[in-house]
């Protein structure tokens, strides 16, 4: 009988975004039966880029490495940035860091999301004891202290002996878990698009501090710009009603012009912006991962290098107690994951709204902070590592 007809499995993954779909990958080889969900499959691939795209950290380069993933994202398309240029536009402060000083080949790549998503699948596709259950749509939860019971849309029900919530910030996993994430709005979102510029972009990820929020050009492979630029609501909206020969001059002026003009945009889409965190990652059977458990301001890249962090850290946790013969879904074995993970993204989570707050704020003594402490940090040794080990995911 296949896996698919017992409707029974060891794990089940509720959600195939990039958490969901790099703890599939991580667990492949411990025989776990396995079986991933998700409502609609990944993007297909086109000769354009996709307008979502993640600036992925070495830490989770490693990640997608051992799951012999990256080498599938590669045959697709990426595009290793080189150098990171970050600056204030109200002042004189800016920081860089060039993977060259630091003996790197990149200090990351930016990679479309669904490139991401099309490369682990392929991975789980290939994979007898994982079963990829898409299009399946999960409409609600039986959860008791000997069941856990997935019901999907289509009338049918699926059991594990322990449900990952990896299904995004409004997860329905984390709701039957009975678990609360306060989201707080920034009161912003962020358009995003790609950009040809009149400049190269010389294979660096540059980043604006605009007092109306962060903007930020990302190199591809191609010599154009994925960009992400944060804004109040209602500036959103009036950017959006702007044609692109308005948007881009708009555009490039933001930009300080620092890659000369900007000479087409792609069509442009928007995101709404907010952080919160959960309290709690795991019951007896269950535990969340990803957007699921904490959100986070893309101003820095992180949010998914968080989420892949957290499926690798859990499928170790998993691996180990299997090896030793311990209960690899109890309580008390996830525990160790939640512990783990939780102080890195929460220190996340707050410094990405501190820098939000510092950044986006026009009062004359934070601008002078800000100048020192940037030119500060770019000369002191010890403060550029801590900052580059963030942003490389190496701490
Ligand atoms: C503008 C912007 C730019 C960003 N840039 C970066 C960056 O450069 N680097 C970075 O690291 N992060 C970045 N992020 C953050 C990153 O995109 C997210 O943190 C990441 O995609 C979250 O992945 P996830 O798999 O946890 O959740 P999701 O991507 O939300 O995936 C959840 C999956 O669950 C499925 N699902 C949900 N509910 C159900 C259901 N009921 N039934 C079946 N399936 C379901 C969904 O279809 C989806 O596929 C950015 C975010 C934004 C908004």
């Amino acid at each position: 009988m296949s896996v698919a007809n017992t409707g029974h499995y060891d794990v089940i993954i509720a959600g195939g975004g990039i958490t969901g779909l790099t703890l599939a990958c991580a667990l492949r080889n411990t025989g776990l039966r396995i079986g991933v969900i998700d409502q609609r499959e990944p993007e297909a691939f086109t000769q354009d880029y996709a307008l979502r795209v993640s600036a992925i950290n070495r830490a989770s380069l490693k990640v997608f490495n051992a799951a012999g993933a990256f080498v599938h994202m590669q045959q697709l398309r990426v595009s290793p940035f080189l150098e990171m240029q970050v600056w204030d536009s109200t002042g004189t402060g800016q920081i860089h860091f060039d993977s060259a000083e630091l003996g790197l080949d990149a200090l990351g790549y930016i990679i479309e999301n669904n490139v991401i998503q099309l490369a682990l699948q392929e991975l789980v596709q290939q994979t007898e004891t994982i079963d990829w259950l898409c299009p399946a749509e999960i409409e609600s939860l039986d959860i008791s202290e000997e069941l856990k019971r997935v019901r999907l849309a289509d009338g049918s029900a699926l059991t594990a002996k322990l449900i990952v919530g990896a299904d995004g910030a409004n997860s329905i996993v984390r709701h039957a878990m009975g678990i609360e994430l306060v989201r707080k709005s920034y009161q912003q979102q962020a358009i995003v698009c790609t950009v040809a510029t009149e400049y190269e972009h010389q294979q660096t990820a540059w980043q604006c501090f605009l007092p109306t929020g962060p903007l930020a050009f990302l190199p591809l492979a191609d010599g154009s710009c994925s960009i992400v630029w944060s804004l109040d609501e209602s500036q959103v909206e009036q950017m959006m009603a702007l044609d692109d020969d308005a948007f881009s001059q708009r555009l490039g002026e933001s930009f300080e012009y620092r890659l000369g003009s900007v000479k087409t945009v792609s069509p442009r889409a928007v995101f709404p912006l907010g952080h919160g965190h959960v309290d709690c990652y795991v019951q007896q059977g269950l535990a969340l991962i990803g957007d699921a458990a904490h959100n986070i301001h893309p101003l820095a890249g992180q949010g998914a290098n968080l989420g892949i962090m957290d499926a690798a850290c859990l499928a170790q946790i998993i691996t180990d107690a299997l090896q030793a013969h311990r209960q690899w879904n109890a309580v008390h074995t996830l525990r160790k994951y939640e512990r783990r993970r939780k102080g890195d993204n929460r220190l996340m989570e707050a410094t990405m709204t501190g820098f939000k707050y510092l950044f986006g704020n026009a009062n004359p003594l934070l601008t002078e902070i800000r100048n020192i402490g940037l030119n500060a940090a770019d000369h002191a040794g010890p403060v550029k590592q801590m900052l580059i080990n963030q942003a490389l995911g190496e701490h």
